[in-house]
């Protein structure tokens, strides 16, 4: 038998010795692979004390703009060098294809990089005030102690677009990794620790939700939470932020429209399909989960999806060649097969999957499933599945389109498949979602902010406006007359 590798929390500039622990199971054999640190509600008080430390006392509170750039620019540099090795372990933690964990890691670097440039090109301004005698300046300063908050999907992604704005902010940050695939999160403290940032100003943990995130998101020293996860753990948390008052934002889950029209390329328009909604086997915020197709080329493009989800190379995530692998958790498979029952008994078409694939024993595999159902109220439409589970209906011309596509409680992301320009803008106008992508599908960057409508969430990660949600903004007056202040009894 292989030796459990064991992971340690990285808290105050060090590297903990484990105490209590949980296991990690390797989503593609169900074996235990690993032993996590459990963090607790006293590992969390000494993390974010140890960050609110950095933020007043520490060199941290006195670096210059520039420097926590440069810092983050090297932290970028690491992650990208490392991205091999960190992938392997965002493979084996969570069950992610290789091809996309390297992909993906390698471009998180980039993060870093971007808000790096940012760090000292956030500044102040000077209010043109309407007051003769005073000067105004607004100064943006650092929001305090943030709480970063992850599931088990791309973690070193979702961290990064809080991690990077924050620390260019000049923030401190406690980080909970999921309690599901934290591997690859535990291993980058070893980057944060080699980029030089000094103790205390990143802490990365990991445990439960009930206790370890429950200590976090209401510890009084926590200014600022910062929540990626599915909207039931996001009220929790709004409720958690009640004692500290903590401005908080919410990036949360999705059942995105694909709307393909009949003049749309439908080659390029099913990949785009197969990649939103079987690339990391469905397991993205972003999956195009409802895909809405013109009823007169609808038979030849579900056929075309059809044939092209049953040629997907199911396998080993570790392997270059597989397309998709299994999903994180058994809870995952248990959730999407209720799901699935659940739809195919209330009318629900089977084109395709539905089942556990053959020649998988062990592990977390679902099938790449197609649902066709023009009934609306079905769990299959309305509910998501977070998995590779595509439910798919018609639609007559742009009106429907759009009401089909808005009707859902997320927002968060939407395609749109045409060769009209004109419709393409008008549609980009209608949809209600953070994210239109037209004639594509999946593109990220840091430049761009990403975030939802309704269930979707609260507020926008990535992009230049983001570092201002790390920030709070102080405005100064100065009274430049030496005359006696007047009427003392008159509001200025
Ligand atoms: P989850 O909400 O169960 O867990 C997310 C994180 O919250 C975990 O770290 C968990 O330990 C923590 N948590 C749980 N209870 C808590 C509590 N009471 N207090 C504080 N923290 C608590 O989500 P999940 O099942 O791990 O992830 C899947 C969900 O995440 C899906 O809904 C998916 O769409 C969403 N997601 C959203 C985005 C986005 O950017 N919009 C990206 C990825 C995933």
């Amino acid at each position: 038998m292989t030796e459990l590798r064991t992971f340690q929390s990285y808290i105050d500039g060090r590297f903990q010795a484990p105490g209590e622990t949980f296991d990690s199971i390797d989503p593609s054999t169900e074996a235990v692979w690993a032993r996590m640190p459990k963090a607790g509600a006293a590992d969390v008080d000494r993390a974010v004390r140890a960050a609110h430390h950095a933020m007043k006392a520490g060199p941290w509170a006195r670096m210059t703009a520039t420097e926590r750039g440069r810092m983050l620019y090297r932290l970028g540099d690491l992650v990208t060098a490392h991205a091999d090795e960190l992938a392997e372990l965002e493979t084996r933690d969570t069950g992610k294809i290789i091809r996309e964990t390297r992909a993906q890691i390698g471009y998180v670097g980039s993060y870093y990089r971007y808000f790096a440039g940012l760090a000292d090109k956030h500044h102040g301004t000077v209010v043109p005030i309407d007051k003769p005698d005073m000067d105004v300046t607004l100064r943006p300063e650092p929001i305090g102690v943030v709480a970063a908050i992850v599931p088990w999907n791309s973690q070193l992604f979702l961290s990064a677009v809080k991690l990077a704005p924050a620390l260019a902010a000049g923030c401190a940050v406690v980080l909970k990794a999921s309690e599901d695939g934290p591997a690859p999160l535990l291993a980058f403290a070893r980057l944060v620790h080699e980029a030089g940032f000094p103790p205390g100003v990143v802490n990365i943990l990991t445990g439960f939700g009930a206790d370890c995130g429950h200590a976090l998101t209401t510890h009084p020293l926590v200014a600022r939470i910062a929540f990626t996860g599915g909207p039931a753990t996001a009220r929790q948390i709004v409720r958690n932020s009640a004692e500290n008052l903590a401005y908080t934002t919410l990036e949360l889950g999705g059942k995105s429209p694909v709307v393909v029209f009949s003049d749309a390329n439908l080659e390029s328009a099913a990949n785009a399909v197969i990649s939103g909604i079987f690339a990391a086997s469905g397991q993205s915020c972003t999956a195009g989960s409802r895909l809405l197709v013109e009823r007169a080329v609808a038979q030849p493009f579900l056929e075309l999806l059809t044939r092209k989800a049953k040629a997907i190379r199911i396998g080993d995530p570790q392997q270059t060649e597989t397309e998709m692998g299994p999903l994180a958790t058994a809870r995952q498979v248990a959730h999407i097969e209720r799901t699935v029952s659940a739809s195919l008994s209330a009318g629900a078409e089977l084109l395709t999957g539905g089942t556990r694939p053959e020649g998988f024993a062990k592990g977390f595999y679902v099938s790449p499933t197609i649902l066709l159902s023009e009934d609306a109220s079905l769990p299959c439409v309305r509910e998501e599945f977070f998995g590779p589970v595509l439910s798919a209906a018609t639609f007559e011309g742009e009106d429907e389109a759009v009401a089909k596509a808005n009707d859902t409680e997320f927002g968060l992301a939407s395609g749109v498949f045409t060769t009209n320009l004109a419709r393409a803008h008008r549609m980009t106008a209608k949809i209600r979602a953070g994210i239109v992508w037209v004639n594509t599908y999946r593109a990220v960057s840091p430049m761009v902010p990403f975030g939802g409508y309704g269930l979707s969430g609260l507020g926008r990660e990535a992009g230049a406006d983001s570092i201002r949600d790390y920030t709070r903004t102080k405005s100064v007056w100065i009274n430049t007359s030496d005359a006696p202040i007047p009427d003392p009894f008159i509001m200025r």
